[in-house]
């Protein structure tokens, strides 16, 4: 049996994928050049950008009803990854334990709010 968890990302709008700092590895790059069948050097232009560290590479993003911006593989009405099977690395360990800060912060609101459905107004509040 697997140690429990604290969060559901069946019930939050991907607060992690507004994230505007995604870093992403060579490999990432190489993984998603595959995935869309494009050279690497066109995925790199066309999927990341230079993040503000110094040689730091992140995921481009793109406008987001919920939180404004987030990253452009996010698909805006499901609030799931559109290419799950090819995300990067740092994806497949968020959050690396059990508790996961955003949805601390989410629960945080329920609570405050009295209200254990509350998520925000732009969105509906389940996933399909
Ligand atoms: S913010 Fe946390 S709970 Fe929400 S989708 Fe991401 S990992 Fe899941
Ligand atoms: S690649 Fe997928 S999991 Fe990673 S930030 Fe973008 S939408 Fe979220």
């Amino acid at each position: 049996m697997g140690l429990p968890i604290f969060y559901s990302c069946d019930r939050c709008p991907a607060y992690c994928c507004s994230y505007p700092r995604i870093p992403v590895k060579p490999a990432d790059v190489r993984r998603l050049a595959k995935h869309f069948g494009l050279s690497t050097e066109a995925a790199a232009r066309k999927f990341t950008k230079a993040g503000s560290e110094e040689g730091e590479i992140i995921l481009r993003q793109a406008p987001d009803p919920v939180y404004g911006t987030a990253c452009r593989f996010l698909g805006r009405e499901t609030r799931r990854c559109t290419i799950y099977e090819a995300r990067p690395g740092i994806c497949r360990e968020f959050p690396g334990c059990a508790r996961c800060g955003y949805y601390d912060f989410l629960a945080f609101e329920r609570r405050a709010q009295g209200d254990p459905e509350h998520v925000p107004e732009t969105w509906h509040g389940k996933k399909p």
